[in-house]
């Protein structure tokens, strides 16, 4: 299995399941079958119980499972149809940690965030990314997941460590990370600043992630200097940044991505450049 990881710097909604689901439909156009799981780190068990008006829309799926609405983009974009345990959550986590807790499964362990939890997210995202959610036998060949947050917020700290071990036991031509970040214009300067990129992949670096494409969210296309300035200070190939600049309709951001060749980008990481075939999105 191979993993594609997106992640988030500088504010949240920044479009990181927008771009998770458009990468998705670029590698399936590649003839590739791909599944997805979306991470969110807050201690409710799913997105039933939480206000619309708070968190927007809540996603019922086929299994009765109420969920992110995130995870309506991926079924959406990539016609799977995803189930409940495609949506991990630190309650859902906490929970399974738990009842093995009370049930003296850890063997009068002491339980502890690491390595119990981390071992329970690493668990449960090699199950989940097994389970075939395309209708087709077999198990997909990458799952793309989706950290939601922030990084360097304290409630994704269990799943950023998880996600680190999880990158080194699968080996760098298994696992692809895509940071996704702001690059703002200050009003009075107009110009694109990338120092809080630059402070988020530091940041990504100090929790051992190296970001092998960054994806820049701006209002304006990204100009040739601003992409220079960001490959040298953030340590990624030029050829690896990624502009998602602001659409009027989301549907144009897996066309965006083929016109930078962001397939390329990703197929080259995961060594799949040999099997997988160049996109036809038209
Ligand atoms: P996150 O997962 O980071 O919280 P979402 O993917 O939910 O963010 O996107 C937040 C909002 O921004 C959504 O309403 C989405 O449609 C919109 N959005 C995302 N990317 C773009 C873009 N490139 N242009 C315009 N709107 C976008």
């Amino acid at each position: 299995m191979k993993y594609v990881l997106i992640t988030g710097g500088v504010v949240s909604g920044l479009g990181k399941g927008v771009t998770a689901s458009s990468i998705g439909v670029v590698l399936q156009a590649c003839g590739l079958r791909v599944t997805s799981i979306k991470i969110d780190p807050y201690l409710n068990t799913d997105a039933g119980t939480m206000s619309p008006f708070e968190h927007g829309e809540v996603f019922v799926l086929d299994d009765g499972g109420e969920v992110d609405l995130d995870l309506g983009n991926y079924e959406r974009f990539l016609d799977v149809t995803l189930t409940k345990d495609n949506n991990v959550t630190t309650g859902k986590i906490y929970q399974s940690v738990l009842d093995k807790e009370r049930k003296g499964d850890y063997l009068g362990k002491t339980v502890q965030v690491v390595p119990h939890i981390t071992d329970a997210i690493k668990d449960r995202i090699e199950t989940v990314a097994l389970i075939p959610v395309d209708g087709k036998e077999g198990p997909a060949d990458v799952c793309v997941i989706e950290l939601g947050g922030t990084v360097g917020d304290i409630e994704s700290m269990p799943f950023i460590e998880a996600l680190r071990q999880l990158s080194f036991s699968v080996g760098k031509d298994n696992f692809c990370l895509i940071h996704v970040s702001l690059i703002p214009v200050l009003g009075v300067v107009g110009e694109q600043k990338t120092k809080p990129t630059q402070h988020s992949v530091r940041e990504l670096r100090a929790l051992g992630l190296t970001p092998h494409l960054l994806a820049c969210r701006s209002a304006q296309p990204l100009l040739d200097n601003t992409k220079m300035k960001l490959s040298q200070f953030c340590h990624v190939e030029a050829a690896n940044i990624l502009n998602i600049h602001d659409v009027p309709n989301i549907w144009h951001i897996p066309l965006l991505l083929r016109s930078q060749n962001a397939h390329h980008s990703i197929l080259k990481q995961l060594n799949l450049l040999s099997i997988a075939t160049p996109p036809d999105l038209e």
